[in-house]
């Protein structure tokens, strides 16, 4: 019995014990949605379903980090952690505290979220801007992190809109911003295809998956988007679909295959303007075909 060899325990990797992932899950809780105003229970369903994706994610690893937003038509708010000290969670018998207060907290800021904006709806939702929050959380806990630690962070995008070409310079800096700070962006789209938020994915490496059945979007949340992205590779996943890398032009912010670009700032146009509207470069116009002269034919 002497001559069993136990593991040497200098050699196990500690590494692994500063590792610390953070998912942030956006939630878009946009009541002009098309599947919201069709059915609106289908919300309660997706929360549910994003609940219990996120206590599996904080089942993984004690270190595991959460933040959960609610994107809006006007304003996008952090529904987790939330803003100040949540004291009056009580203790579930049988249930982890954490989770607890995950599904409590989630749900009360979340309802206020929905009954503060009650005015006018408009169908599209600020995911350009939530996107843009969640960097700037995550860039703040870079930098308050403890030292020698590793932050690995992504983003979840959860939603039911359509993809507007509007906001199309917002979703780029914030892709190319992600991918600096290598951020990864998944993108589960519910309702319809998403083109822009799919190039997203593309930039930062992330997944993008538009949901078959809503009704099994618990499965496909845990089965997809809760392996961190290094097991990803290890498994079989739905296949990458042709990314649809069409860029919206900034006169008419319509989505384009061919176009004219500024030479100075790479503005695109639709149509040929001798100003930049961006850079104010004066361009030539363009020539036109040369003619030429026919030849008189010699008698
Ligand atoms: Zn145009
Ligand atoms: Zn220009």
């Amino acid at each position: 019995m002497n001559n069993i060899v136990l593991p040497d325990e200098t050699q196990t990797d500690s590494s692994s014990d500063d590792e610390t992932s953070l998912v942030v899950v956006i939630l878009d809780s946009n009541p002009g949605q098309k599947m919201l105003r069709d059915s609106p229970h289908v919300l309660t369903h997706c929360v549910d379903s994003i609940i219990a994706f996120a206590n599996s994610h904080l089942m993984q690893k004690a270190q595991n980090k959460l933040a959960i937003m609610a994107c809006h038509s006007k304003t996008s708010q952090f529904i987790y952690p939330g803003q100040g000290k949540h004291t009056d969670v009580r203790q579930v018998d049988g249930q982890y505290e954490v989770f607890t207060a995950v599904e409590k907290i989630t749900k009360k800021n979340l309802a206020k979220v929905l009954t503060a904006d009650s005015s006018t709806v408009t169908k599209e939702s600020l995911l350009a801007g939530a996107i843009a929050m969640a960097l700037c959380y995550i860039s703040r806990l870079q930098r308050t992190k403890p030292p020698g630690a590793t932050l690995n962070c992504r983003i979840l995008v959860v939603t039911g809109s359509s993809c507007s070409a509007s906001q199309y310079m917002n979703y780029m800096n914030v892709f190319f911003t992600a991918q600096k700070q290598n951020v990864v962006i998944d993108v589960c789209a519910l309702d319809q295809h998403l083109s822009l938020l799919q190039q997203g994915c593309d930039i930062t490496n992330g997944l993008y998956l538009k949901v078959p059945q809503l009704q099994g979007l618990l499965q496909y949340l845990l089965w997809v988007f809760l392996p961190e992205p290094p097991i990803r590779e290890k498994l079989v996943l739905p296949p990458p679909l042709k990314v649809d890398y069409r860029a919206a032009c900034f006169c008419h912010r319509q989505l384009i295959e061919i176009g004219y670009v500024c030479s100075v700032c790479l503005s695109i146009f639709c149509r040929f303007s001798p100003i930049c509207t961006t850079c104010h470069t004066v361009f030539k116009m363009p020539a036109l075909p040369a003619v030429k002269p026919k030849k008189k034919k010699k008698i």
